[in-house]
């Protein structure tokens, strides 16, 4: 309790202290989470046309920042959405650091401070659209899914919430609104189901099915379930029969996205946009099959690309545009594995999905937490112009509370830094250090150019492949280095 009444005397939205100028503009803000899109992935990060083509990516680029030292906070989905709404880095996530179950408990402890908090506090419409994988309620059997769902986004700063509870290749694939399942079968309202097949006495033998389809390792029958053309079941013990077409996701976010734009198109709004594209299974939309040269890989991004444009085409259609401030990234890096069984389409031809970086998503190489990262505020973020300066998603919640005026307490948002001058393209000075978070809770240390991962040391200034390991050449620079990475864990929770 006597946190609780600390921070709600801490947590005033003081503008004076945030800048009179900015805090009096109160941007719209949206923030498009896209999902395990690589630096290479899409073309003003180097993606060639013939291979996958973002016009509409590549359009928020030109008429904003471009970051090309810009980061995730971890190389995977559920810490990097933890840190991105949070604040902290991953492993002070007292729910676990890594990648949760559908079923998992809710992360994020109600009533704190977190971004969509901040902005609700400010006076913002806040929503979700997407997908969360940050838990619900206090998980396994204590998650109502056939009644009410709480807590849960709402419970942790967000107005209204339209979402997937985890991801794609996890149980349950329902929507959830606000509180509740939603697109429940009218024609099956009642039966329960235990995997993709409906029963009425579910027997131990379907109890099995659905640990080895649903939540086994994906598989060629998993993909079977999803694209067989009929709609796929979304189930957890006690839930009823839901509507799913894998295909219709990006659509369906889309849609729900576009209409929070028209429903606050009057008062200030924060949008957090998290489509599901590309994480796997990848199945796009007929529309876009076969349209890219890499195979639904980039089928998907550019269905992901179309959706980015419908964003862009709505916010100048409410004429918003020039007061809406959007920053487009990843969660993480991208990842050539294929679990499941695409087919011919399964060719990259070349394309490389985190470009000259090294690693992939899971790991703490460059590739892993490296990311596309674009800002545009039309006539407040210079246009088309490129930024060097290391930031982190991390970074959002102290940069938004000084763009919105709030002051945050010391213990919140602990390892979040107020990089907004970057971020606005008034400086290119970001960070100076910045722990990378792993796919296993290991980290790598960045201190400027210099790079400190698994008893290895680069310099990214020449070396941004992480080719060449210089800790032979500068041991007391790697066991500093070395040292600042354990000390991490252990420093006191309170900002920078
Ligand atoms: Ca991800």
């Amino acid at each position: 309790m006597k946190r609780m009444k600390r921070l709600s005397v801490c947590f005033a939205v003081l503008a004076v202290l945030g800048g009179p100028s900015l805090a009096a503009a109160k941007p719209n803000v949206i923030v498009i989470l896209t999902d395990d899109i690589g630096y290479g992935d899409v073309g003003c990060y180097g993606a060639r046309p013939e291979q996958v083509r973002t016009p509409q990516i590549d359009r928020l680029a030109k008429e904003g920042l471009r970051f090309t030292d810009g980061h995730a906070p971890s190389s995977s989905c559920t810490p990097s959405r933890y840190s991105l709404l949070t604040g902290d880095y991953a492993f002070r996530n007292p729910r676990g650091w890594g990648v949760l179950p559908g079923d998992a408990p809710l992360a994020i402890r109600p009533g704190s401070i977190t971004l969509p908090a901040m902005f609700r506090q400010a006076g913002y419409a806040t929503g979700l659209v997407g997908k969360w994988h940050l838990g619900l309620a206090e998980g396994g059997d204590s998650i109502q899914w056939n009644g009410e769902i709480k807590p849960g986004p709402l419970e942790i700063g967000f107005d209204e919430a339209f979402f997937l509870p985890a991801t794609n290749d996890r149980v349950p694939t329902v929507y959830v609104k606000d509180h509740r399942v939603v697109n429940l079968d009218p024609a099956d309202p009642i039966r329960v189901c235990y995997d993709h097949r409906i029963t009425d006495e579910p027997t131990g033998q379907d109890q099995l099915a659905l640990a080895t389809v649903l939540k086994g390792l994906p598989n060629k029958e998993h993909l079977d379930a999803i694209t067989a053309g009929v709609s796929r079941i979304g189930f957890m013990s006690g839930g009823r029969k839901a509507l799913w077409k894998d295909e219709e996701m990006c659509g369906v976010f889309l849609r729900e996205a576009l209409a929070f734009l028209e429903k606050h198109k009057n008062r200030p709004f924060f949008l957090y946009y998290a489509p599901h594209n590309i994480h796997e299974p990848r199945v796009p939309h007929p529309r876009f099959r076969g349209t890219s040269g890499v195979g639904v890989y980039g089928d998907q991004i550019q269905e992901l690309d179309d959706a980015v444009g419908q964003v862009l085409q709505a916010l100048d259609r409410l004429r918003l545009a020039d007061n809406t401030l959007i920053v487009f990234s990843s969660d993480n890096g991208g990842t050539q594995w294929q679990g499941y069984d695409y087919g011919a389409a399964a060719a990259f031809n070349g394309h490389q999905v985190n470009g000259a970086l090294r690693g992939t998503k899971a790991t703490v190489y460059e590739g892993g937490t490296r990311v596309p990262l674009i800002v545009r505020w039309p006539g407040h973020v210079p246009a088309g112009q490129t930024s060097p300066a290391l930031v982190s998603l991390t970074d959002l919640p102290a940069s938004f509370a000084r763009l919105l005026g709030v002051v945050l307490p010391e213990d919140a948002a602990v390892d979040s830094m107020d990089v907004l001058e970057a971020l606005l393209g008034k400086s290119e000075t970001g960070r100076r250090e910045l722990f990378e978070h792993g796919g296993e809770n290991r980290g790598a240390l960045r201190d400027g150019n210099w790079k400190f991962i698994n008893g290895q040391l680069f310099d990214l200034t020449t070396d941004l492949s992480e080719s060449h390991n210089l800790t032979a050449q500068q041991p007391a620079r790697a066991r500093a280095m070395a040292a600042r990475l354990e000390a991490i864990r252990t420093l006191k929770k309170t900002r920078p």
